[in-house]
């Protein structure tokens, strides 16, 4: 099991001082084999493991925790971000009946989950009603029919029909008329995707519109759930995937590879028959259970916060006694790397309008001032005073590739940068503490 694979890893990896290219080697290797045994996707399993490598190589190292803990943190977000970073909820519609198109090949548990599906919305004081829509197997809408009981929510079919949409449309009609609030389409599966099924199900796309396509795939086919979703989202254009039989796999490679592969959030796991087992799906709870080292996590994240916090604190006093100097200006820098790309964070913050910024534009322009830092010595960033001298511009400039120009205009804006700092210290420009801490 997956996660029994990783804690021996961690177990390895415990011990190093620091996390190096050649200790890491190893370890990095053994995550690549166990998600591999796990039916990841082979690309799937390639990247993650090379973003766990540059992340791990690149992070300094916290006091308070150990590399391995470290490491435990590094991995554990990579896996949240690989299951989809964070729950996708079930959409509703902003005015009238949501409607919920379930589609999947045979026996992976579209119609139970219909009743689970239904049983879940009703507990969160929705009005689902089922319709049944699969015409091939007659025992398929007596099913439902049992299911819409046991839920006590309503449910239509026309028994003796095999006539799909028109079920739908007529359906749709008797939601309505009960005032609904979502309904939900269990529809036909074949053992594989075929021409009939996909028009079948686009016939009824087409017609109804449907809020929410989710495409149901059984778990325990592993890669073969990923190739179905991937086929079905070319095909229909889902909105989300259902992954059920969570409870026979232990290995999970399915759930790890869907999102990336499929490009489409996985929104709810089932795991099993009753239809209390099911719930939304939560990416950082599976990587915690799979990982089984929830406590780690959280420790890691709290030294982090608490070395951020000093680190402010120390960058606040540095503006105050005005002793700012590029050292600090890099570490800035490199905190804004940690929470993401400048467009990211740009589009985070509310009221800026990002359409009129070209980021590529300003992604440049920080990897230049970048460049720039780092190819002073280590003087003259804690002392700016001495890039007065024309031949240490001129060095810094080759060094990093720019001209001169650019140096000058570099140290220009950190001086307006240093004054502007003053004013806000001296209580000028009100509202410097909302861009203090984290
Ligand atoms: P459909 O053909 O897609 O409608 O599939 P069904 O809903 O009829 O389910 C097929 C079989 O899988 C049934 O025996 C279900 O009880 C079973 N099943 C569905 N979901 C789960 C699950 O999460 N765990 C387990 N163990 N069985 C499931
Ligand atoms: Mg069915």
């Amino acid at each position: 099991n997956l996660g029994d694979r990783f804690k021996d890893i961690f177990k390895k990896v415990r011990g190093q001082g620091k996390l190096t290219e050649s200790n890491m080697k190893d370890a990095l290797r053994e995550v690549r084999l166990a998600l591999l045994e796990a039916d990841v996707n082979y690309s799937v399993a390639k990247n993650f493991v090379s973003r766990i490598r540059e992340k791990a190589l690149g992070e300094e190292v916290i006091s308070g925790v150990n590399p391995t803990q470290q490491f435990v943190k590094i991995v554990n977000d990579e896996l949240v971000k690989v299951l989809g970073g964070t729950n996708v909820a079930l959409k509703k519609a902003e005015k009238g009946m949501t409607v919920v198109m379930l589609c999947g090949l045979q026996g992976a548990g579209k119609t139970t989950f219909s009743g689970k599906l239904a049983k879940f919305l009703k507990s969160k004081g929705e009005k689902p009603f089922l319709i049944g829509a699969d015409v091939y197997r007659p025992a398929a809408k007596k099913q439902l029919k049992v299911l819409a009981q046991q839920v006590k929510v309503g449910s239509f079919t026309i028994d003796e029909s095999t006539d799909a949409l028109k079920i739908v449309q007529e359906g749709i009609k008797a939601a309505k008329d009960e005032n609904a609030t979502y309904v939900i389409i269990d529809t036909a599966g074949r053992l594989h995707i075929d021409e009939e099924l996909m028009k079948e199900l686009h016939d009824i796309k087409d017609n109804v519109k449907p809020d929410e396509i989710l495409l149901v795939v059984d778990g325990m086919t592993g890669q073969d759930a990923v190739n179905v979703a991937k086929s079905f989202n070319e095909e229909l254009d889902i909105t989300g995937v259902v992954l059920t039989k969570l409870d026979g796999d232990t290995r999970g490679g399915a759930a790890l590879s869907v999102k990336e592969v499929a490009g489409k959030p996985i929104k709810f796991i089932s795991e099993g028959e009753k239809l209390d087992d099911v719930s939304a799906f939560h990416p950082d709870r599976l990587a915690s259970r799979i990982l089984g080292m929830g406590d780690v996590v959280s420790l890691v994240e709290k030294a982090q916060e608490a070395i951020d916090e000093k680190e402010a604190k120390k960058m606040e006093e540095k503006f105050r006694k005005n002793q700012f100097d590029f050292e600090d200006f890099l570490k800035q820098f490199k905190m804004i790397r940690k929470m993401g790309s400048i467009a990211g964070i740009m589009k985070m913050i509310p009221g800026v309008d990002t359409s009129m910024i070209d980021m590529g534009m300003a992604e440049k322009e920080m990897k230049k001032v970048e460049a720039i830092i780092y190819s002073m010595t280590v003087e003259e960033r804690r002392n700016p005073k001495l890039l007065k001298a024309g031949t240490r511009k001129g060095r810094i400039a080759k060094g990093s590739g720019v001209q001169v120009n650019d140096v000058n205009k570099l140290i220009k804006q950190f001086e307006q940068m240093k004054q502007m700092m003053k004013m806000f210290n001296s209580g000028a420009i009100p509202g410097l503490g909302m861009m203090k801490g984290r």
